[in-house]
């Protein structure tokens, strides 16, 4: 997306695909380049308001899970923003995104616990009610031990997810604590949630339990806000500063 000056006005241009309420959502947060390629400071925020000329929701993706949020592509054509719609400086918007995906991996680390306990809460139901070779199936080592991988996981997973929190809320840097809390929590989810489709059997592949659902929707988590080899890179340079 890139921007020039025109008196008062911002004019903005390019398009940004996988934007989550790209089509419904009322306000939004462009960052668009107003100086120079590869420049740390060449980058702007702008708030966006729906309605507003020249700025439109495009192709809406059919994804394999989250399937009720949307997720659009946005395009601006010659589209004007006041130089008032700037969020805090021209040039502000590189830092302000790095510091908007430090507090956003906290939010993908507690999606991904909300998925992983609502995953392992059915399956521990269910292994208790279905019965095969006259037992439970909980009964059958086989499967509770993997009810207690996935439990000790998610009660690792919800450990870094509040440290990462409490940091946050305490004001201090949480780049390697969100980091920390966003890779392991949504491997953890995947994990999890593969487990209890196993868990289910073939029920477990129907659209009868909702185990199914938390599959699919599990696997954005390891991707949405940087995907699991950037946690990496980004704990790796913290690490080796
Ligand atoms: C449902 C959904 C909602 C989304 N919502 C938003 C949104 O609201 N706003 C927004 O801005 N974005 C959004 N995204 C985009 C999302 O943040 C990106 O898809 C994600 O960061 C991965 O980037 P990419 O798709 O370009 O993958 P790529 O960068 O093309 O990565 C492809 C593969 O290469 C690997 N890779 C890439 N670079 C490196 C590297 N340097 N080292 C090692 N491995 C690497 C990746 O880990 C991945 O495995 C959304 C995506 C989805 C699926």
């Amino acid at each position: 997306m890139c921007c020039e000056k025109d008196g008062d006005y911002w004019v903005i241009n390019g398009s940004k695909n996988w934007i989550t309420h790209g089509i419904t959502g009322d306000v939004s947060v462009v960052l668009a380049r107003t100086g120079e390629w590869l420049y740390s400071r060449g980058i702007t925020a702008f708030v966006v308001e729906r309605g507003t000329p020249c700025f439109r929701g495009g192709k809406k993706e059919n994804k394999l899970g989250m399937r009720a949020s949307e997720t659009a592509e946005m395009i601006f054509e010659d589209c004007r923003v006041h130089q008032d719609q700037v969020l805090g400086e021209v040039g502000d918007g590189f830092v302000q995104a790095m510091k908007v995906l430090d507090g956003g991996r906290i939010s993908i680390a507690a999606l991904s616990l909300g998925i992983a306990k609502g995953a392992f809460d059915a399956a521990l139901k269910y292994s208790k009610e279905r019965e095969q070779f006259g037992k439970p199936i909980s009964s059958f080592q086989a499967i509770s031990f993997k009810l207690a991988d996935m439990a000790t996981q998610i009660e690792a997973a919800e450990l870094l997810t509040f440290q990462a929190a409490d940091l946050k809320n305490r004001g201090q840097k949480v780049t390697r604590e969100s980091a920390f809390a966003k890779y392991y929590a949504s491997e953890v989810c995947v994990r999890v949630a593969t487990e209890a489709v196993q868990i289910f059997g073939g029920y477990g592949y129907t659209k009868d339990f909702p185990v199914e659902k938390f599959y699919r929707d599990s696997k954005l988590c390891t991707i949405g806000e940087g995907t699991s080899e950037i946690q990496k890179l980004v704990i790796a340079r913290e690490l080796l500063k």
